[in-house]
């Protein structure tokens, strides 16, 4: 990040300050929020600027809408109302996106003022990140910030594009995510033990191959491991295995030993004859799966193995449930992972996904890890070692 300008080397005062931020939060039918995680990360950022006399106008996307104008379903109004009460003021919420209507209401902005833009993607430019729609974008403004690290592996008019208009700087979340990120896989403090569950091999195989590098310990929980599994020559019943993926968890199998990283797979799984939470259950041993059913989860035997290398960790990163968590018949092993990396004091431990990240929520374990990533596909793509467009543009 040295090469990237943050909100703290500058004064915004009486400045139109344009922050790009992630409010893609769930709203339920009545137009509550159900969980405003990612509007309170972006206060920080939204105080310091207020703080400083800032005329704030705030900018995100919320959902898939169709591109071709407002849609009430995918408005920013439920927003609107839970960023009001956070921040204890007043928030003008603006239909018009760009042009001499959003002008108008930016012009009538005062010092310290905040403004909420309607949904970005409400104009199909977006997502294009049409030059012409971000210059529009960047008129409004004297300056740009960049919080939405969860939008940050998108190549966006208001994610990207805007930044080559403007003086553009980091926000809090964006610096705090991306150093914190960085930091663990450029120095992780050792022994690093990374976790990986989540359904699928061939969604995580950039990770794996990135973590096999950076890891001491390599930890495979979830639907994942039954394509390790199938290429140990184990038989795996109906579980999900990704038949076209099998040799080449065998190579990532090699890989690891060649770099003489630890690679624990289960030796217990608790199987299902149905995908369903009052399905009839079996724990069984790895070599032991019935034909006719599927793994749903780790066993206790493997939770305890797993927990004890957890224990001896110095950094912990997880991404992916070990189990379908969903369903409380399949979350137990889920659940002793979270509670061994949250007992581990003594680690740096760093939680990335959306649903690793709802699972530690699930238990009430959030307040116990050392850092929660607000960005499932962004994270992802840093810890593969790729760059995000959102942050290059800023530099
Ligand atoms: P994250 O969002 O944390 O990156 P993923 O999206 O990769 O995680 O995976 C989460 C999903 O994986 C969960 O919905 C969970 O139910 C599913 N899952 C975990 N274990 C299994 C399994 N053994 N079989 C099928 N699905 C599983
Ligand atoms: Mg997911």
């Amino acid at each position: 990040m040295a090469d990237i300008k943050t909100i703290d080397d500058e004064n915004f005062a009486g400045k139109k300050v344009l922050v790009r931020v992630d409010f893609n939060a769930p709203v339920d039918a009545d137009g509550n929020v159900t969980d405003d995680t990612r509007i309170r990360a972006a206060l920080p950022t939204i105080n310091k600027l207020v703080g400083d006399g800032a005329r704030v106008i705030l900018t995100s996307h919320r959902g898939r809408p169709a591109g071709e104008g407002f849609e009430e379903s995918f408005s920013l109004g439920p927003i609107a109302r839970r960023l009001q009460e956070l921040l204890g003021r007043d928030i003008v919420l603006s239909r018009e996106l760009i042009g001499p209507a959003a002008q108008e209401v930016v012009d009538a902005l005062e010092d310290g003022d905040v403004l909420l833009l309607e949904n970005i993607r409400f104009d199909k430019r977006e997502k294009k990140n049409d030059p012409e729609f971000a210059r529009a974008l960047a008129d409004l403004a004297d300056a740009y910030v960049n919080d939405a690290f969860g939008t940050a592996h998108r190549a966006h008019a208001s994610t990207a594009g805007v930044a080559d208009f403007l003086p553009s700087y980091a926000g809090y979340l964006m610096e705090r995510e991306v150093a914190t990120l960085t930091g663990m896989l450029d120095e992780p403090r050792r022994p690093f033990v990374a976790i990986l569950g989540g359904s699928k091999v061939s969604d995580k195989i950039k990770v794996i191959d990135a973590l096999l590098e950076k890891a001491d310990t390599l930890i495979i929980g979830g639907g994942m491991c039954f394509t390790f599994l199938a290429a140990q020559g184990k038989s795996v019943g109906t579980s999900l295995m990704e038949a076209d993926w099998v040799e080449r968890a065998g190579a990532m199998m090699k890989k690891a030993a060649d770099r003489g990283v630890a690679l624990l797979l289960p030796v217990d799984v608790v199987c299902a004859d149905a995908f369903a939470n009052d399905a009839n259950l079996a724990t069984v041993s790895v070599d032991e799966i019935p034909d006719d059913m599927m793994g749903l989860d780790i066993g206790p035997e493997t939770a305890e193995l797993y927990a004890e290398a957890i224990g001896m960790a110095k950094s912990v990163f997880w991404n992916g449930p070990m189990g379908v968590f969903e369903m409380p018949s399949f979350e137990a092993g889920t659940r002793a992972v979270a509670e061994a990396v949250a007992a581990n004091e003594e680690a740096d431990t760093i939680i990335g996904g959306g649903d690793s990240v709802a699972a530690v929520n699930q238990f009430d374990l959030a307040d116990k890890m050392t850092f929660i990533s607000t960005g499932g596909g962004a994270s992802m793509e840093l810890v593969q070692g790729e760059a995000l467009p959102g942050v290059e543009a800023l530099r």
